[in-house]
């Protein structure tokens, strides 16, 4: 499952550097999460940098994008370029 940010967030840019896939950006009004590119940190870290580092804990799973770790696998291949 891609994470999401939440209106919560007072967009102290300390999510963005600590991504590992570059899935972070200032949005319109808070950061926002690239769905395509979050794998929830799988195959670079055992948890979520984002989580980690984020002072107000405004980043939650999001149900609106459901996969598996088998998937999140397959997406950090592909991003990495190591997929056949
Ligand atoms: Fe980036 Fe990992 Fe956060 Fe996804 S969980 S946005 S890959 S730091
Ligand atoms: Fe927003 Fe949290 Fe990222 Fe800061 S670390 S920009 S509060 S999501």
């Amino acid at each position: 499952m891609a994470l999401l940010i939440n209106d919560l967030c007072v967009n102290c840019d300390v999510c963005a550097p600590a991504c590992p896939n570059n899935a972070i950006s200032q949005g319109e009004t808070i950061y926002e999460i690239a769905p395509s590119h979050c794998t929830e940190c799988v195959g670079h870290f055992d948890t979520p940098q984002c989580i980690e580092v984020c002072p107000v804990e405004c980043i939650l799973l999001d149900p609106a994008h459901p996969e598996s770790r088998e998937e999140l696998m397959e997406k950090y291949l592909h991003l990495t370029g190591a997929a056949a």
